[in-house]
């Protein structure tokens, strides 16, 4: 079993490290604005964890918090001010908005540089090229923990299911930047199960709880399951885990696989975007 609570340790412990380098450097810490609109409790938990875990690797923790009858030009223009400003290294805005703003106009005002969710064009576009850049952060974390599993990447057959922007694009664009050779499943795939049984590492991002049964996973395949559904059982993945644990070679559990990743890989691309600031 892959475990995503002790790697995300590992990488919040690295960060730690890099943020009292770039400190003593710059004599500031690497800053991580959030902002958040409105009052959805879900998005306000999120924010609460990733301001209070930013503040325990030591970077400084800036946060705009607007009403929910924010106008749009409000959120635009606070993200114009966030680009200007020289102790913001990273920018997060917190999905999803109130139903005024219009969600692709706002990410695209997010200065790249500062982009360390992932989200704009720009990121996407060079990671895309294979080009250097920052990454998304699930997608990130998933490399992250495919490594960790001793998984020779390069050569191997990778199956991604789910082809969101979030993360299936991303992170079968990471997997074809290790020389991997990627297939991208999706809702209209047909024969599913014949493409993820080829898979050395399967990866499944879809949102539908534990569709991905035994006879769909290679006896010895690295897998790792993004998906997160709510269910009468609680919280269960897109991999039926207790059946597929018996012949995968690695398996991430839900929860305490990806899901600890995505902050810690939050935090990574903070102290990159910063460095790549200020050197
Ligand atoms: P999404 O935007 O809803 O995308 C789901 C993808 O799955 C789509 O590409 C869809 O295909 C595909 N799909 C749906 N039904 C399918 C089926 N029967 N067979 C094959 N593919 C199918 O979701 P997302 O944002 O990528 O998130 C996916 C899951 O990961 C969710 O459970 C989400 O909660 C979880 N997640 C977890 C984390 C974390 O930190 N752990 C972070 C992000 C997301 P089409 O494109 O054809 O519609």
């Amino acid at each position: 079993m892959i475990d995503g609570k002790a790697v995300a340790a590992t990488v919040r412990a690295e960060v730690a490290a890099g943020a009292g380098e770039f400190t003593r450097r710059h004599g500031r810490p690497p800053g991580l604005a959030t902002v958040l609109v409105g009052d959805d409790p879900a998005s306000h938990v999120y924010v609460g964890s990733k301001r209070k875990l930013s503040e325990e690797v030591g970077m400084r923790s800036i946060h705009h918090e607007l009403d929910a009858s924010a106008s749009p030009q409000r959120l635009l223009d606070l993200l114009d001010d966030l680009r200007k400003d020289d102790a913001v290294d990273g920018i997060l805005v917190q999905l999803p908005l109130p139903d005024q703003h219009d969600q692709d106009a706002v990410i695209a005002r997010i200065a790249p540089e500062k982009d360390v969710d992932g989200l704009t064009a720009t990121t996407a576009g060079l990671l895309a090229q294979g080009r250097p850049g920052l990454v998304p952060c699930t997608p990130q974390g998933v490399m992250r923990l495919i490594e960790e599993a001793g998984v020779e990447i390069a050569g191997a057959n990778a199956v991604v299911v789910g082809r969101s922007i979030l993360v299936g694009r991303p992170l079968a664009s990471l997997l074809l930047n290790a020389n991997a050779t990627v297939t991208i499943c999706h809702s209209r795939t047909r024969e599913l199960g014949r493409m993820t049984s080829g898979a050395d590492v399967l990866v499944a991002a879809v949102g539908s709880p534990r569709m991905i049964g035994a006879e769909m996973a290679k006896p010895g395949a690295t897998v790792i399951d993004v998906g997160t559904n709510r269910t009468e059982d609680g919280l269960v993945g897109d991999v039926d885990f207790e059946a597929v644990k018996e012949t995968a070679a690695a398996i991430t559990p839900v929860p305490g696989g990806v899901g600890p990743m995505t902050i810690a890989m939050l935090l990574s691309n903070t102290l990159r975007a910063a460095n790549a600031r200020l050197g």
